[in-house]
């Protein structure tokens, strides 16, 4: 247990919630964010999926807003799971927000505006042609009737 004697505040809710230690990590119970150390997590990833080569967070601080350890208080740096964008104390460990633990044991790490590559997947269909008909069809509504 990492941080059994330690106060861990959240990052997410701060200033007065603190994270519950659990077995391999420290929770909050208001936000659902979780914080681990970096080799439990990553062994946490690499357990859930034995065919999957995980070897680092990749860190690329891309200007958002960043947030303090909930436990040193420094301002972590941006870490990237494939497409999921973690906090990370270089001393103390990683925050992910609700949900994103379950999505990174579950290797769900392309953003859902991304398609997502499927060898099962039609392929789009091509955006039909502009053959000009249309605008026929609205300049003939134009036509003066003579009747
Ligand atoms: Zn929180
Ligand atoms: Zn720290």
């Amino acid at each position: 247990m990492p941080f059994r004697n330690v106060t861990l505040t959240c990052p997410s809710c701060r200033p007065h919630t603190t994270l519950t230690a659990q077995e391999s990590g420290a929770q909050c119970g208001t936000c659902r964010g979780w914080f681990f150390d970096e080799p439990t997590l990553l062994e946490r990833i690499r357990k859930a999926n034995p065919g999957r080569r995980l070897d680092e967070l990749l860190e690329h601080n891309d200007g958002t807003q960043r947030r303090p350890c909930p436990i040193c208080h420094t301002t972590m740096t941006i870490v990237w799971f494939e497409f999921l964008q973690l906090d990370r104390c270089d001393i103390h460990g990683v925050w992910l927000d609700r949900g994103e633990l379950d999505r990174a044991l579950a290797w769900d790490v392309v953003p859902p505006n991304l398609p997502r590559p499927s060898p099962a997947m039609p392929k789009p269909e091509a955006p039909p042609v502009d053959d000009g008909t249309a605008m026929v069809a609205w300049m003939n509504s134009f036509t003066i009737r003579h009747d």
